[in-house]
């Protein structure tokens, strides 16, 4: 039987692994971190220490929750880069958004509709929750219509919205188990073996071919030999590994950059409403109401109690221009990012003002990002295959790393369409 490795077990990675079980391979998933566990401290406790201001580094979370990797930006500095590490990837943070975003694919001559359209039954969406909104997320919904954004009642990865208490505390990990996330993709599938943490180092090349992977265990460093390697260790993840296996990334690194704009609001309880309940798509950016808890604790401007804010998320599509060498993240803004941040700024602020809270009132959130890929951006070229040229053929990525520009849109849905089919060409 033949062997394929999927390196991490994300979105990406889960999907191709699927793929690759069904069409008869024998298949190990490689994970780095281990099986996900929501936080599961006291916040009560946490926010007497964010009031005797002991938290300062954001970095200190990952010491606590190590599920939750963060990494800090160079260049503009500030930039507060989040990714799960964890069996179901980011995934197990994310707040559950199903958007499917893939027109700078279709440019390039993708098309994935296939894909969508088995997804849409393959994993479970709705956008059945509005019953659940507060009447303030319904008063800035109006907001949204009144100053022509369109907004659109946001698609969510449910497992079961029965089980949704609305914590707001998708990004921390679901206790409630309401949420899907990628490893059920794996779940029970014969011919799926997960091993955690393990961390892929690099990928043998011999010749023309990939022979397996150089992987560390703890002290030990091992190879794991396979006739077919597939990369998904997300946006950051891939090109380090790439690039110690003598195939370098290019500097075109995108994040997607989010900002709050926010106010105090007595009673807002944005804090326990389903983040992101409905989307406002931009050119350029989208807007979103979002309660931004790594701005709450690490962000000296949000002073309110958590349920005392209103805030609107804007996630922007950046310039490609950055890279992660698997220590350093370089990811410098650019003019045209600062101009796109300026513009969203300006409509947010038309928002909360059409609730009624002045500017003068409002404050920031911590720039931060999640969505990181376009270091090995797919070609016109390599429409048909899906496999970068720089690849051997039997080595692929099923990642956001492919991702010609940033969307600027949450990417799970676009990334699992993507992994589906080239786990399907790399059997061909
Ligand atoms: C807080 C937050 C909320 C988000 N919400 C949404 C949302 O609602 N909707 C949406 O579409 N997107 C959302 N995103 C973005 C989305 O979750 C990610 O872009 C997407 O899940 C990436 O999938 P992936 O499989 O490519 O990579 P990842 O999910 O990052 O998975 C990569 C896996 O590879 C492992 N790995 C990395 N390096 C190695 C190595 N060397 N060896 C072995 N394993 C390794 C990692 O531990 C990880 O488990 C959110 C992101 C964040 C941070």
């Amino acid at each position: 039987m033949r062997k394929a490795i999927v390196v991490g077990s994300g979105a990406g990675g889960c999907m191709a692994a699927k793929e690759l079980a069904a069409a008869g391979l024998a298949v190990t998933v490689l994970e780095a971190g281990r099986t996900f566990k929501p936080f599961a401290f006291d916040m009560g406790v946490f926010e007497l220490a964010r009031l005797a201001g002991l938290f300062f580094d954001e970095r200190m979370i990952s010491l606590l929750f190590p599920e939750m990797r963060i990494d800090k930006a160079r260049g503009d500095g500030s930039l507060v880069h989040v990714v799960g590490r964890a069996v179901g990837g980011t995934t197990t943070l994310a707040t559950g958004n199903a958007l499917r975003y893939d027109r700078y694919l279709a440019d390039l001559g993708i098309c994935l509709d296939a894909e969508f359209a088995v997804l849409e039954r393959e994993v479970p969406q709705t956008t059945d929750h509005r019953a659940n909104w507060s009447p303030l997320t319904e008063r800035l919904f109006d907001a949204f219509v009144n100053l022509g954004l369109d907004p659109q009642v946001t698609p969510k990865f449910m497992e079961d919205p029965t089980r949704c208490v609305a914590c707001g505390k998708c990004v921390l990990g679901c206790k409630f188990n309401a949420k899907w996330t990628a490893d059920k993709l794996i779940e029970g599938v014969d011919g799926v073996t997960v091993k955690t943490g393990v961390v892929v180092e690099s990928v043998i090349i011999e010749g023309r071919r990939a022979t397996g992977v150089v992987v560390r265990r703890g002290p030990k460093r091992e190879m794991e030999a396979a006739d077919v390697v597939v990369l998904a260790a997300g946006g950051l993840g891939t090109p380090p590994i790439l690039e110690a296996s003598g195939i370098p990334a290019k500097p075109t690194l995108f994040v997607d950059p989010v900002l709050c704009v926010a106010a105090p609001w007595e009673g807002a309880g944005l804090d326990r409403q389903l983040p992101m309940p409905f989307v406002s798509q931009q050119p350029d950016y989208i807007l979103s109401p979002y309660f931004d808890w790594l701005s709450f604790y690490f962000n000296k401007g949000w002073r309110a109690p958590s349920g005392d804010i209103v805030s609107i998320m804007i996630k922007m599509a950046d310039a490609s221009v950055g890279s992660y060498d698997g220590r350093h993240l370089v990811k410098p803004l650019v003019d045209s990012d600062w101009e796109t941040i300026a513009h969203a700024v300006d409509v947010s602020y038309d928002i909360l003002e059409e609730v009624g809270v002045p500017r003068d009132r409002t404050f920031f959130g911590t720039l931060n990002a999640g969505h990181p890929g376009g270091c090995f951006p797919l070609t016109e070229a390599e429409a048909g295959s899906l496999h970068h040229a720089a690849l051997p053929q039997n080595l692929h990525i099923a990642d956001a790393s492919l991702f010609p520009r940033s969307m600027g849109n949450p990417p799970i849905l676009t990334i699992m369409a993507l992994a589906k089919r080239i786990a399907r060409n790399a059997v061909q």
